[in-house]
């Protein structure tokens, strides 16, 4: 069955709207943020048995082991990211579904997202297929590794969590770039690190709990 875009009853634009509501609700204040999660339909990045629940925040399993972030989280830590600047050129390692990158799309001049897991990979390449965003691109990587054939960027956002920042990425991370990431291992924080001339600055946020950074491709 053809993937409903506009989407009916729990996956329809009204549900999404309370999705957006509950953001903001939570603390969810820069409204760039919360229009580009109003205009991605998540229920396209999930099975299609769990398409009802795509809305509610929770993360929820997008197979092999892995979940698409919860709503609040994707909201939370693109806001820290956006912050009184512009994306600019995005790095996001983890693309997973392809969800967040999407989300970064409406923000970002460009998008590039790194999937260490190919069938991943493939699913997250047909998902955003149906958006037709121009402005993104997907590489099967390691994101350990960054992207140096893209570098530097201007934002760089983790969707697995580190139990060290990786060196390449802070490497291609521009002179006034901003980088945010899950960092631990059983107890992670949110972690946002700032490069300025003079060097590289690091602030530790709230817990968090996110699948591990996995070096390799498979
Ligand atoms: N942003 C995704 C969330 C995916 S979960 C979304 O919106 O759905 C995190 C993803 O990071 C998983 O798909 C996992 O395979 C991937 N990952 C883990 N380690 C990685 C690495 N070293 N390089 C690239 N991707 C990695």
């Amino acid at each position: 069955m053809k993937r409903e875009l506009s989407g009916i009853g729990m996956t329809s634009q009204r549900t999404r709207a309370r999705m957006i509501e509950r953001l903001r609700a939570e603390g969810i204040r820069d409204e760039r943020v919360l229009s580009a999660m109003a205009v991605v339909p998540r229920h396209i990045f999930v099975e299609e048995a769990l398409a009802s629940r795509a809305y509610e925040d929770m993360a929820l399993p997008i197979g092999l082991k892995q979940t698409i972030s919860q709503p609040f989280i994707v909201a939370r830590m693109i806001e820290l990211l956006a912050a009184g600047r512009e994306l600019g050129k995005t790095l996001e390692i983890g693309a997973g579904c392809g969800y967040q990158a999407a989300v970064l799309a409406q923000l970002a001049k460009d998008v590039y997202a790194v999937e260490r897991l190919a069938q991943l990979l493939d699913k997250a390449r047909a998902n955003l297929r149906h958006l037709r965003l121009p402005n993104v691109r997907l590489k099967h990587a390691d994101g350990y590794l960054g992207l140096a054939e893209a570098a530097p960027f201007d934002t760089i956002i983790l969707a697995a969590a580190a139990g060290h920042v990786p060196k390449a990425l802070l490497g291609q991370l521009a002179v006034g770039g901003r980088m945010i990431l899950p960092l631990g291992g059983a107890e992670q924080s949110l972690c946002l690190i700032e490069r300025s001339a003079r060097g590289y600055s690091e602030t530790r946020l709230e817990p968090v709990r996110f699948v591990p950074l996995v070096a390799g491709v498979e």
